[in-house]
C-alpha cells in the first residue's frame, strides 16, 4: 500500500467532524466584520480569540491550547478558513468564516490550495533556534577514514549475562522468550530498530491512530537501556560514591580502615536497575498498550516498500530506518584473535579486571575509563589521538584529564598500535605499541575497545529498497530526514553525527511529523544540547569557539569559573567553568560550555534561553536561589551587562551619582 493522501491519518471521523462544526457554529459570533483603513467588510465571519473564548466557556475545548488544536482541525478539514490567507486557526483577532456561508468551488482568494496549512501544525512545534546567524550546530569532525574498513560487531551474537533473576526480567520485557510475530497487515509505517529512535517513532505513529509495525532483531530500547546510557550512568554512579568516600577527608571525615568496593554488588545493582526500567521499553507495552505490532527478528528490505521479517513480508507506505550503530573494531594486528570488551560485552561482568586497558579516548571510553579506576581497577588509556574528547574545546578537555589523573588513570597519547596478542585464552591481553622503532608493552587483564561507533547499515536490504548509504557516514539523508527513497526515512545513529539518545528520540518525532503530517520540520534547525558524564561533567550546546572564528560570525565570551563561585568555594571545586558566547553587538546566546559536577543539568538553563530567544542580558535578570552552581551563569550575564554600559552612560550615572550625594 502507498497511500500518500494522508486520510487514513485522519483523526476525527466524518460524524464527528460534524459534530464539531455545528457545535461552534452554534456558540461563534457570526456577523459583517470592518477591517483595514479604509475599512473593508468581510461577510459573515467570526474572530478567531473570540471563537477560542467561547469554546472553552462552552466546553468544547479543555483549555485554550485545545481550542486552537480543534480550531485547526476544522480549518483543515475545510469547514472554515481566514477570510484572506492560508493562515492556521489562531487564538488571536483574525477572521474566518464557514465554507458553507460563502460560493463553493472556490478558494479563497490568494490561496492556491490547502497545503499551506498542514495537519503538523497542530502536532505540536519543534522549537528551533535558529536566527541571524543560521543554524547553531557545530562543525563535528567526520568520523575517520578509517572506520569504513573497521568491523563491525554481529549483534546477535552477544549475549546477556549472568542470567539472574534481574537479567532473566530485562529479557523478558526486551526479548521475550517465545514471541509470537503477528499476521502482518499494510502498515503506514513501518520501523526497523527498537532503539530510541524506533520505539520514540512506533509509539508516536500508533498514538496519532497510524497502524504502526515495529521489528527489532536483538533487543528492544536498543544501545541506550541495554549497553549504553542507562548501564554506564548506574556504574558511574557507584564510582562517585566510591570517589566521594576517598575524598571525604577533605571535608574532615575520617574513615577508619580501610575502604573497598564490592564490584559484584555494582553489577547487581546495574542489572537490578536495567531491568527496572526495562518495562517501558517492553514487548508487552509496545504490542499490548500502545497497538503496535511488534515483530521480533531481523528486518530485511525486499522492495521499495515492503520488508522482510521471520519469512514475513510487510508492506508499508512509509518506513523508519531506526537500526542504530555498534562499535567499531579497528584494524590492529592480533586484535581479532585476541579478547576483549565492547560496550555490548563490558556490563556483562562480574569481576573486577585489575589493570584494564581501554583504546579510544571519546565520551564513551573516557567514562567507562572513570568508572572502573575508581570500582578499583587501575585503568590505562591509550589514544592516538592527542587529547581525551576530542570534540570538546581542550580548556574542557584538560580538566576531566586533570581529574581522571588524580583518580589515577593513566594516559598514553598519539600512540601507534603495533599489534595485540592474547597471552592465555581469556586474557591477559598485551599490547604492543610502536614508539619510533621501539616496542613498548602494556599488559591488562581486560581490554575495552572504545574506538568510535560504526552505522547499522549492511545486510538491510537498503539496495533493494532504493536507499543510498555509506559505511562510514550512514543511511543519507535530507533536512527531513528523508533518504533517497522518498517513502523511507532514517533517524538516530544510523542516520547522524549527533548520536546521542536525546538526539534519536527528537529526529524520531520530527519523522513522525514529515512522513505522516506533510511535515516541513529541518533537522538543522533542531538546538541539540550534549554533555559527557565523567566528573566533572562536560556539557555543551550552540557554537564552539572554533566555529565562531571559522565562520566569521563576531562574538564576545563570558566565563566564570567555579572556584570564584560562592557555591564552588564552600564546596571545595577548584576547576570547571561556565562559558558563554555572544554574538557580538546583540543580545543573542551562540553557545556554551559547562564543565562542572552537573554540568549535564545545568546546560538546560542556556539551551532553554537560546531557544526562547532569550538574551544573556535578560538571563541576568533571572533570579537565582543562593548559593547555587548556577548562579554562574546569571554572573555572566551581569558580565554582560556590565560591558553595556557604554563611557556616554557610565557617565551620566556618575554625574547623576555626584548631584545626589
Ligand atoms: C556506553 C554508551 C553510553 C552512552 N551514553 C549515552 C548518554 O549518556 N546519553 C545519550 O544521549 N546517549 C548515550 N549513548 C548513545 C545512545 O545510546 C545512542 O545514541 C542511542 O542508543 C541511539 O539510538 P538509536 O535508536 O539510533 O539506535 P540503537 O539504540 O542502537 O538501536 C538500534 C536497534 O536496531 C536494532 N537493529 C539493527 N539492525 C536491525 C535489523 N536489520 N532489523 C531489526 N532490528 C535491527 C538493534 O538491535 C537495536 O536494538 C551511549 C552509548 C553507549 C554505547
Amino acid at each position: 500500500m502507498n497511500n500518500n493522501s494522508g486520510d487514513d491519518q485522519v483523526l476525527l471521523k466524518s460524524n464527528d467532524l460534524k459534530e464539531l462544526r455545528s457545535s461552534l457554529r452554534a456558540i461563534v459570533d457570526l456577523r459583517d466584520r470592518q477591517y483595514g483603513f479604509p475599512a473593508k467588510t468581510y461577510e459573515s465571519c467570526f474572530v478567531g480569540s473570540e471563537a477560542v473564548a467561547q469554546m472553552v466557556a462552552k466546553g468544547l475545548a479543555a483549555d485554550e491550547d485545545d481550542a486552537v488544536r480543534l480550531g485547526n482541525v476544522l480549518l483543515h478539514a475545510g469547514i472554515f478558513h481566514h477570510v484572506q490567507r492560508a493562515h492556521a486557526f489562531k487564538n488571536d483577532y483574525l477572521f474566518y468564516r464557514f465554507a458553507s456561508d460563502e460560493d463553493h468551488g472556490r478558494l479563497p482568494d490568494g490561496v492556491a490550495d490547502g497545503s499551506s496549512v498542514r495537519w503538523s501544525d497542530f502536532l505540536g512545534i519543534l522549537t528551533s533556534a535558529k536566527g541571524g546567524e543560521g543554524s547553531l550546530q557545530p562543525t563535528l569532525p567526520e568520523p575517520d577514514a578509517e572506520l569504513a574498513s573497521m568491523d563491525q560487531i554481529d549483534l546477535e551474537t552477544i549475549g546477556v549475562s549472568p542470567l539472574d533473576e534481574h537479567n532473566a526480567r530485562l529479557l523478558d520485557n526486551v526479548h521475550p522468550k517465545k514471541w509470537l510475530n503477528p499476521q502482518p497487515k499494510p502498515y503506514n509505517l513501518v520501523v526497523i530498530g527498537a532503539g530510541a529512535g524506533g520505539l520514540v517513532s512506533a509509539a508516536g505513529a500508533a498514538g496519532v491512530g497510524a497502524r504502526v509495525a515495529l521489528i527489532e532483531a536483538h533487543l528492544l530500547g536498543g544501545d541506550c537501556l541495554n549497553v549504553g546510557c542507562v548501564p554506564s550512568k548506574a556504574l558511574l554512579r557507584c564510582a562517585k560514591a566510591a570517589a566521594e568516600v576517598r575524598d571525604a577527608g577533605r571535608f574532615g571525615v575520617r574513615i577508619k580502615g580501610e575502604i573497598s568496593v564490592d564490584f559484584a554488588y555494582v553489577m547487581e545493582r546495574m542489572r537490578r536497575l536495567r531491568a527496572q526500567i526495562s518495562p517501558v521499553d517492553s514487548a508487552q507495552r509496545y504490542s499490548g498498550q500502545l497497538g503496535v505490532d511488534l515483530f521480533i527478528g531481523k528486518g530485511i528490505f525486499t522492495g521499495k516498500n515492503s520488508i522482510e521479517v521471520g519469512g514475513k513480508t510487510l508492506s508499508f507506505a512509509k518506513a523508519v530506518i531506526a537500526t542504530g550503530g555498534t562499535a567499531a573494531i579497528p584494524n590492529i594486528p592480533g586484535l581479532a584473535d585476541s579478547p576483549y570488551l565492547t560496550n555490548n560485552s563490558i556490563f556483562n561482568l562480574t569481576e573486577l579486571p585489575k589493570r584494564f586497558g581501554v583504546i579510544g579516548a571519546g565520551p564513551i571510553g573516557m567514562e567507562l575509563a572513570q568508572a572502573f579506576q575508581r570500582l578499583g581497577a587501575q585503568v590505562t588509556v591509550l589514544s592516538r589521538d592527542g587529547q581525551i574528547l576530542p570534540k570538546e574545546e581542550p580548556e574542557a578537555a584538560a580538566i576531566v584529564k586533570e581529574s581522571m589523573i588524580r583518580d589515577g588513570v593513566a594516559f598514553a597519547f598519539n600512540v601507534t598500535f603495533k599489534r595485540i596478542e592474547s597471552v592465555g585464552e581469556k586474557g591477559p591481553v598485551r599490547v604492543v605499541l610502536d614508539e619510533g622503532g621501539r616496542e613498548r608493552t602494556f599488559e591488562f587483564d581486560a581490554l575495552l575497545i572504545a574506538t568510535g561507533r560504526k552505522p547499522a547499515v549492511t545486510g538491510l536490504g537498503l539496495e533493494q529498497a532504493g536507499v543510498e548509504f555509506d559505511a562510514r557516514l550512514g543511511v543519507t539523508v535530507n533536512e527531513r530526514l528523508q533518504t533517497t527513497n522518498a517513502d523511507i526515512y532514517a533517524v538516530g545513529d544510523v542516520a547522524g553525527k549527533y548520536q546521542f539518545t536525546h538526539m534519536a528520540d527528537f529526529m524520531a518525532r520530527m519523522v513522525i511529523k514529515n512522513a505522516l503530517f506533510f511535515g516541513r520540520d529541518k533537522v538543522s534547525d533542531l538546538l541539540i544540547p550534549w554533555a559527557t558524564y565523567t566528573d566533572p561533567e562536560v556539557a555543551h550546546v550552540g557554537l564552539y569557539e572554533k566555529d565562531l572564528t571559522d565562520r566569521n560570525i563576531p562574538f564576545a565570551t563570558f566565563t566564570r569559573e567555579f572556584s570564584d563561585v560562592d557555591r564552588g568555594i564552600v564546596d571545595g571545586i577548584a576547576a570547571g567553568y561556565v562559558k558563554i558566547h555572544v554574538a557580538k553587538g546583540k543580545d543573542r546566546i551562540l553557545g556554551a560550555t559547562i564543565v562542572g559536577s552537573h554540568a549535564g543539568d545545568m546546560i538546560s538553563e542556556i539551551t532553554v534561553a537560546m531557544q526562547a530567544g532569550m538574551g544573556l542580558g535578560r538571563l541576568a535578570g533571572v533570579i537565582h536561589p543562593y548559593p547555587t552552581a548556577a548562579e554562574a551563569i546569571r554572573q555572566c550575564g551581569d558580565a554582560y551587562n556590565r560591558g553595556r554600559l557604554t563611557p556616554a552612560v557610565k557617565s551620566i550615572f556618575h554625574n547623576l551619582m555626584a548631584l545626589r550625594r
